[in-house]
């Protein structure tokens, strides 16, 4: 088992593990004055592991509450959120209880949020199932919901007490969610670590689940120290990300987060080696790897629907659109560039 400390505006341990599951119980029953914990999850994670970690809860001797809403993107709304905060208020969970987020991404986002404002705050611990969920989005502290003007655009930066990654739960994951998950494990290699980037090219991540997921966690951590509310130098995480939400969006969201975002940093590589914006075509290497786990490296939407919709993004700010382009394989910087000149960027790398 490993252990990663976190120094953000809350200190906190991540626990990575085979079996780490089992330590979610003592963990809450050890928060100060504790008496409930509320298990929010989905109705696929529900079946497989909600009723365990619950037991473990009452084991301790705590009260446990369970909310559960289908799985997906598509319930990551206000209103689920308000129907969550609905029956914490009913069931009277009060400012010192827990709320333990058991499941992906989705559950941490939604969860997280909400315990953010319930009464201005209450513990919460992340147990993420999913692979991008232990990787990425369980460790940082972003929470949100998504608007009907796009995705995340209501949150808080509220950091869990602990997480928990038992990567047996990613055992019983389909290959397309496991996937999904390695795009962003590449990513941390391709952006950071030339090292851990030859290490995924020799090993199968399968074999080698508590390393890959350490190393992301701690590559991350380093990044949320320097700059928790993501105003710097966080962006780098989003290698791959701007073409890649502009993928997710000409699809209507039928392609993957993860599968967009091996489109994105493979077309982003590329475009900005031909477009002069870096020395190194690092493009090759990264397609070879996702492809070795089953994503895709190229997209049919064109250049001009691709720019329209990154352009378009609710979050950008400004007549500049920052693009995180490799210097080599293993570093990447910000680029800022004017939003005008995007067009001709991923043009230069479809060839056109
Ligand atoms: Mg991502």
């Amino acid at each position: 088992m490993q252990q990663i400390e976190v120094r953000a505006s809350r200190r906190y341990t991540v626990h990575i593990g085979a079996g780490v599951l089992a330590k979610v119980g003592a963990f809450v029953r050890g928060l100060p004055r504790v008496e409930t914990a509320v298990v929010v999850t989905d109705d696929i994670v529900n079946g497989l592991y909600a009723d365990r970690v619950e037991n473990d809860l009452r084991a301790q001797g705590l009260r446990t509450l369970r909310f559960v809403f289908p799985n997906g993107e598509a319930s990551k709304t206000l209103s689920t959120f308000g129907a969550l905060l609905e029956f914490l208020a009913e069931n009277r969970v009060t400012r010192s209880d827990c709320i333990v987020a058991l499941g992906g991404g989705v559950v941490g986002d939604l969860a997280g949020f909400a315990a953010a404002v319930y009464q201005r705050g209450v513990a919460f611990v992340q147990v993420p199932t999913t692979l991008l969920a232990c990787v990425d989005s369980s460790v940082g502290g972003k929470t949100a919901v998504d608007l009907a003007a796009g995705k995340n655009l209501a949150g808080a930066f509220y950091q869990p007490h602990a997480v928990f990654c038992d990567y047996e739960t990613l055992q019983t994951l389909p290959d397309r969610i496991f996937a999904d998950g390695m795009a962003e494990v590449i990513k941390y290699g391709a952006a950071f670590d030339l090292e851990f980037f030859r290490f995924l090219e020799a090993n199968d991540a399968h074999d080698r689940l508590e390393d890959v997921i350490a190393r992301c966690v701690t590559i991350k951590r380093d990044i949320v120290a320097q700059d928790e509310t993501d105003r710097g130098v966080r962006g780098l995480l989003n290698f791959g990300h701007t073409l890649g939400h502009a993928v997710e969006a000409c699809s209507g969201f039928s392609v993957s987060h993860g599968s967009a975002v091996a489109i994105g940093m493979v077309l982003l590589s590329r475009a900005a080696y031909k477009a002069g914006l870096t020395q190194a075509d690092c493009a090759p290497d990264i397609a070879a790897l996702l492809q070795t786990y089953g994503l895709p490296t190229e997209t049919p939407y064109s250049p001009e629907a691709l720019c329209e919709k990154a352009l378009s993004d609710k979050k950008r700010s400004g007549k500049t659109i920052t693009l995180v382009v490799p210097q080599k394989l293993g570093r990447c910087v910000l680029c800022p560039v004017p939003a005008e000149r995007l067009l001709s960027i991923v043009q230069a790398g479809a060839g056109v």
